[in-house]
């Protein structure tokens, strides 16, 4: 959990570099539990994102990063800064994280999502399973909303 956490970025690749190594020495698996899109990019080749103790998103991890569904997602990839482009302000996704003991029946991203739909507010979207080893809960790609049937 957060292995890389407040490492400067040197000792952080030695650690990365080291973990991978064992990886492959003991042909196992690492369950890599991080904040950080860099080393995810580095380090995933499927990726769960949580938010609120919820799995919004499952992913082989490039394309999660090349095609982001979760409003989330995109949102901690938007705020991500891109080498070469400079930007005023980097963006950042608004509001906070909801209060736990505070949860309702609606979306728990909903006060911070800018595509939310009437159902969100009142039933939470399951992980539907896209069948193309991607998974997302979000009612933007549930076809009877979508499609108003
Ligand atoms: S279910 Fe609705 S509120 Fe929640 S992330 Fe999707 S669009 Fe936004």
């Amino acid at each position: 959990d957060e292995p890389t956490t407040a490492l400067d970025v040197t000792i952080q690749a030695q650690i990365l570099d080291l973990l991978c190594k064992i990886k492959e020495e003991s042909q196992t698996a690492i369950l890599f539990i991080t904040h950080d899109l860099g080393v995810v990019a580095e380090m995933a080749d499927h990726v769960v994102v949580m938010y609120a103790g919820k799995v919004v998103e499952v992913s082989p991890v490039v394309e999660l990063f090349e095609e982001p569904k979760h409003p989330y997602t995109q949102g901690l990839l938007r705020s991500k800064p891109v080498l070469n482009q400079r930007k005023a302000k980097l963006y950042s996704i608004p509001g906070q994280v909801p209060n736990p003991t505070t949860l309702g029946e609606s979306c728990y991203f909903l006060d911070r999502c800018d595509q939310c739909l009437d159902i969100c507010r009142v039933k939470q979207p399951p992980l539907r399973d896209g069948g193309d080893g991607r998974k997302v809960a979000c009612w933007l790609y549930e076809e009877e909303i979508t499609c108003g049937k």
